[in-house]
């Protein structure tokens, strides 16, 4: 199932805000969600959206509440959660407010310092995790308040008291907010309100399913009405928080605890992964809260094999030093001429498997010394069968690494073209 353009807007952000526990508390759809309480003392903010969305935010914040924003909690250091606060700031030195206290963990600061360091990198890399549509910057908001460790830090304000909890999940520098006396969660990217959770990520650092699981379970503990989550909409009713914190845990333990079964059993990644795509229940499967909109099972298996091994992982010798897989491809084609190649890549098609086809076009693609029709042919094959996986694809991380391909395709199909053409071939 592949979400409609229009419940993507809405759960990227663009939808009415959330009021809800006594009209005390609010949730703005800000790419990242901000989370809001409401206090007679002044604001809590529950993180602050990306650069992108900081005004379109600070707009939907001010037609609810003119009062000053006294705290700041980063849920995690992502983009889409602490970098948009210009206009915030900028509305604090006008009205000459005191600066707000911003709460994070420890790791959230070395997440900012290495964000620092490698934001060209970080910029080129989220270019292709969204194919190119969102702004990220490195400049960041420090916090002032850092939870150390695995610690509890709680405080009283406005009436309420604010428990703020440590956890590993999507990041290792999570946290989570609980209002016990509005029994709210703000859980950040602990919850996807739409999706499987984001854990195999396939260009970002390690993630923690195990961890994530654990998270879940001690949020139920609280029986909360109200779940926030860090992306979509607002979840509300125990019975429905409780649903979609239980189903979280489930998946997160059966991938988790079958890979790690599997590792037992001496098994390498090739037959673990083919083997845990057989045995995905239908349960979590047809779960509306585990589609595979953003993260997916798939890419959680991942995740859990690469916490605990290496990355020699398929037990052939032949692949710990590789030859170059353009000069593999090269001798593939003394064996079989590149028509060959190309032949048998359209009968993997009509016979409906778009991944083999790919794996036969690229021996032509790498392989092919001196540029011809065929490997034009090639070209234009591939970038139609990318086109089709990308169609029946639901994650948009995959979605958009396929894209990526279509579009790195297209200049080097015009040119080839226009070559081919000039030598009258
Ligand atoms: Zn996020």
């Amino acid at each position: 199932m592949k979400i409609s353009p229009e419940e993507m807007r809405r759960n990227i952000g663009f939808r009415p805000t959330d009021t809800f526990a006594d009209g005390v508390c609010h949730l703005i759809g800000g790419l990242g969600n901000c989370g809001v309480v409401e206090t007679d003392e002044g604001l809590v903010i529950f993180d602050i959206a990306i650069k992108s969305f900081g005004p379109k935010i600070f707009k939907d914040l001010r037609e609810i509440t003119d009062k000053p924003i006294k705290y700041i909690i980063y849920s995690h250091g992502h983009f889409d959660h602490c970098f948009g606060f210009a206009p915030f700031i900028k509305e604090i030195k006008e009205k000459d407010w005191e600066m707000p206290e911003v709460i994070a963990h420890e790791n959230c600061v070395k997440r900012f310092e290495k964000y620092r360091m490698l934001d060209r990198y970080h910029i080129w890399l989220n270019d292709q995790q969204f194919a190119g549509k969102l702004q990220f910057s490195a400049q960041t908001l420090d916090p002032t308040i850092i939870i150390r460790g695995n610690e509890k830090y709680s405080f009283k304000f406005g009436g309420l008291t604010f428990e703020i909890y440590s956890e590993w999940g999507e990041t290792d520098d999570a946290i989570w907010l609980w209002l016990p006396e509005k029994k709210v969660i703000f859980s950040g990217d602990l919850i996807y309100s739409f999706s499987f959770p984001n854990v195999g990520n396939p260009y970002k650092v390690q993630r923690y399913p195990k961890h994530w699981a654990l998270a879940m379970e001690r949020m139920m503990e609280k029986n909360a009405d109200y779940l926030a989550p860090g992306h979509g909409e607002l979840i509300a009713g125990k019975e429905k928080v409780k649903e979609q914190l239980s189903i979280i845990a489930e998946a997160m333990n059966f991938v988790h605890d079958e890979v790690v079964k599997r590792l037992n059993e001496g098994k390498w990644f090739e037959q673990i992964f083919h083997e845990m795509v057989e045995i995905f229940p239908d349960k979590l499967k047809n779960s509306p809260h585990l589609l595979p909109m953003y993260g997916c099972y798939e890419f959680a298996i991942h995740a859990v094999y690469r916490l605990y091994h290496g990355w020699y992982d398929t037990g052939n010798p032949t692949d710990l030093f590789p030859a170059k897989s353009a000069d593999i491809a090269k001798e593939f084609l003394k064996v079989a001429d590149a028509a060959q190649f190309l032949e048998q890549a359209k009968k993997t098609i009509e016979q409906g498997n778009l991944q083999l086809a790919l794996h036969l076009l690229d021996v032509i693609i790498k392989g092919t010394e001196s540029e011809n029709i065929i490997l034009l042919e090639a070209l234009k094959l591939k970038s139609k069968v990318l086109k089709q996986k990308a169609h029946i694809e639901t994650s948009s991380i995959a979605t958009n690494i396929i894209n990526n391909g279509v579009l790195e395709l297209k200049p080097k199909i015009k040119e080839l073209k226009k070559k081919l053409k000039s030598q009258n071939l």
